[in-house]
C-alpha cells in the first residue's frame, strides 16, 4: 500500500512554492511519498530542483485525443488549469493521496489525512457550502478521472477553476458525514487570521497547514537583507505578515537566497482561482 501527498505545478513561480511545500512535508516527518505533477511549461532547470525534493514527478501530458471527452475538452482550453489538478486521480500507483495547493505550507505533521475517504475537505472561507480545493482527500482512480473529464465537457467549472468543477461533482459533501470534512486547522486561510483574530490568537498555535489563497504568494513579497518580509505591492498585502515569515523560514531552511532555487526575479504573479 502506498500513499502520498501530491501537488501541482504548470510553472516556475509555482514551483517554488511546491518546493517549500516539499520541505515543510519533510521538515513535520512524514512517513508518505510526495508527488508533483507538471506541465510542458516547467523549465528543465526547474524540473530538476523538483526532482531533488520530491520522490515523484510526474509530466502530465497535454490532453490526448483517446476517448471523447478528452477531445471535447481539446475545444476548452479555459479549463486548463483546472484540468489539470483533476490528473493527480491518474496517480493510481497510489491507492489514497492527500491534494496540497503548491500555495500551502505544513507546519505540523498531517498524516492522519490518510484515514479519511474521499472526498474530504474543509469548508471554503468565503462560501462554506462549498469545499476548498486547496487541500483534500481523494482516491485515484482512472474511471473517476473520466467521469471528472465528462463532467468538465458537460458541466463545466462554476468559477472557472477547479474549486467550481470538483464541488459540482463532489456534490454530496456538504451533507456528507463528518469524515467528509476537514477542521479548517488542515487549510486555514492566511487571509482569514486577519479578518477574526481572536480566533487565530485561540487556535493559531493548532494550525497544521496554511493555505496563501489569492493573488500574491509568499514568494512575491520582498524581504530586507536580514531576511525580514515586507509587501512590496501597492495593494494592501493579503496575507499576514506572521505566515508569510513562516514560509520563508521554510525556504531559508532550506536554500540559499544567494542560490534561489528557481530565478526569483522572474517570478509571474499568479492566478486567483
Ligand atoms: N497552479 C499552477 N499554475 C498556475 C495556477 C495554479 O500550477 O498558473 C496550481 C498550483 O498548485 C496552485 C493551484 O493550482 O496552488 C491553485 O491555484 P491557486 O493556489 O493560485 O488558487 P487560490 O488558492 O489562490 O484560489
Ligand atoms: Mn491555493
Amino acid at each position: 500500500m502506498s500513499e502520498a501527498f501530491v501537488t501541482l505545478v504548470t510553472n516556475d513561480g509555482y514551483a517554488l512554492g511546491a518546493l517549500v511545500l516539499a520541505k515543510s512535508l519533510r521538515d513535520v516527518n512524514t512517513t508518505r511519498k510526495i508527488a508533483v505533477l507538471i506541465t510542458n511549461e516547467v523549465s528543465e532547470p526547474t524540473r530538476n530542483r523538483l526532482r531533488e525534493a520530491f520522490d515523484v514527478v510526474s509530466l502530465v501530458n497535454e490532453l490526448n485525443t483517446h476517448d471523447a471527452a478528452n477531445l471535447a475538452l481539446l475545444g476548452r482550453p479555459e479549463l486548463g488549469v483546472t484540468l489539470t489538478k483533476i490528473y493527480a486521480w491518474k496517480l493510481t500507483q497510489f491507492t489514497k493521496c492527500v491534494f496540497l495547493d503548491a500555495d500551502t505550507l505544513v507546519v505540523q505533521n498531517v498524516d492522519e489525512l490518510f484515514d479519511r475517504p474521499e472526498i474530504a475537505a474543509a469548508p471554503d472561507v468565503g462560501w462554506p457550502d462549498c469545499f476548498n480545493s486547496g487541500v483534500f482527500v481523494f482516491v485515484p482512480s482512472a474511471a473517476t478521472f473520466e467521469k471528472l473529464a465528462e463532467h468538465a465537457v458537460s458541466t463545466g467549472s462554476f468559477d472557472g477553476g477547479d474549486q467550481g468543477l470538483l464541488n459540482t461533482f463532489f456534490d454530496y459533501w456538504p451533507t456528507a458525514g463528518p469524515e467528509h470534512r476537514l477542521s479548517f486547522l488542515y487549510n486555514m486561510n492566511a487571509n482569514q487570521s486577519y479578518s477574526y483574530k481572536p480566533a487565530f490568537q485561540k487556535y493559531g498555535h493548532l494550525v497544521k497547514i496554511i493555505h496563501f489563497i489569492g493573488q500574491f504568494k509568499p514568494w512575491h513579497w520582498a524581504r530586507t537583507s536580514s531576511g525580514r518580509v515586507y509587501a512590496q505591492t501597492q495593494e494592501a498585502p493579503t496575507h499576514s505578515e506572521f505566515h508569510v515569515q513562516q514560509w520563508w523560514n521554510v525556504f531559508d531552511r532550506h536554500y540559499s537566497t544567494s542560490a534561489p532555487p528557481v530565478s526569483l526575479a522572474a517570478l509571474p504573479i499568479g492566478f486567483s482561482g
